[in-house]
């Protein structure tokens, strides 16, 4: 299985729909990667076009790097980026394939859908790339740039604002909430 994730900070909306660059955060970098770790997710790329950005990202990873616990283990999945590009072409040349990138947001949109059950199955046979938004989530650009999207996640009331690692946890376990092993 070759599932990967992306959590892009750049380029994003802010809540004016506004496209903006957002700040590196300690949170959604450990509880992603501790949710991609769980999931069996192949690399977690954190995607910043500010160098000082990422190399604040590599120090935290550097700080984990020297303990051994499960924090180490979920981190050591982790890979800084500058670009949804070079995240892509990365797993292009450890594949030699591209892989198939889906996107996803909190709103409605018009891109092609596919399921969650057959995004994990696509992912058994071909590289998958997940991409999740910061800020206000990812641009429309961005998303059409996608060769499909996954389904806005919904919860029987109208509030629409989960956190970003919340929505991954989330999308990962709607991927592989069916298996049995
Ligand atoms: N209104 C924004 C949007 O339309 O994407 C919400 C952004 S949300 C705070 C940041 C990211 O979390 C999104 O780009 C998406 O990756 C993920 N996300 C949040 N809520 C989601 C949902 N209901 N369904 C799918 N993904 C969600």
């Amino acid at each position: 299985v070759s599932l990967s994730v992306a959590l892009v900070h750049h380029p994003v909306y802010d809540k004016h729909k506004k496209v903006v660059t957002t700040a590196l955060t300690n949170l959604d970098l450990h509880d992603i990667a501790r949710s991609s770790r769980t999931y069996g997710v192949e690399t977690f790329f954190i995607v910043h076009p500010v160098a000082a950005q990422r190399e604040l990202a590599s120090r935290i990873l550097g700080h984990w790097n020297e303990q051994n616990d499960f924090r180490k283990m979920a981190l050591d999945l982790v890979a800084v980026v500058p670009s949804l590009a070079a995240a892509k072409e990365s797993l292009a040349a450890r594949h030699a394939q591209p892989p198939l990138v889906a996107g996803t947001a909190a709103r409605q949109t018009a891109l092609e859908k596919v399921g969650f059950g057959a995004l994990a199955a696509a992912a058994a046979t071909r590289p998958v790339l997940m991409v999740l938004g910061t800020g206000w989530g990812l641009t429309d650009e961005v998303l059409a740039s996608m060769d499909l999207c996954l389904p806005p996640l919904k919860g029987p009331s109208d509030y629409n604002h989960l956190s970003v690692r919340s929505a991954c946890a989330i999308l990962l376990d709607r991927m592989y909430r069916d298996r049995e092993d």
